[in-house]
Parts: C-alpha cells; sequence; structure tokens
C-alpha cells in the first residue's frame, strides 16, 4: 500500500507535487523535504504548520 498526497490538495494554488510514502511517517517526511525545498518553509515553520493542519492532511491522503 501507497499512501499519496497531493500538493494541491493541502492548499497550494499552483504545484501539482505528488509526494508519496509507504507510512504517514514517511509520506510526512517527503512533504516535509518538499516543503523545505520547493515552498520555502524551515523544519520548525513547516511543523508548525503540520501540527495546525493535521487533520485537513490526513483527509486528503490517498491509499493505492
Ligand atoms: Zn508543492
Amino acid at each position: 500500500m501507497t499512501l499519496s498526497i497531493n500538493c494541491k490538495d493541502v492548499g497550494d494554488p499552483v504545484c501539482t507535487h505528488t509526494m508519496y510514502g509507504e507510512t504517514e511517517e514517511e509520506l510526512m517526511e517527503n512533504a516535509k523535504k518538499h516543503g523545505i525545498e520547493v515552498h520555502g518553509y524551515t523544519e520548525e515553520s513547516f511543523e508548525e504548520e503540520m501540527a495546525k493542519n493535521l487533520e485537513n492532511f490526513r483527509k486528503v491522503i490517498k491509499t493505492t
């Protein structure tokens, strides 16, 4: 089973990058890397944002 999430589904208006992970932890890790590399987050600001939006984030996770 692969978990995936699309940047667009978590509110980015232009980025359609899809992140994948075997587990939710791995998915979060990959999302964090993407957030830092592409969207200018720092580790702290990303985790802060993630903590606030965890419910929404979980809702848009797709499993395939
Ligand atoms: Zn993105």
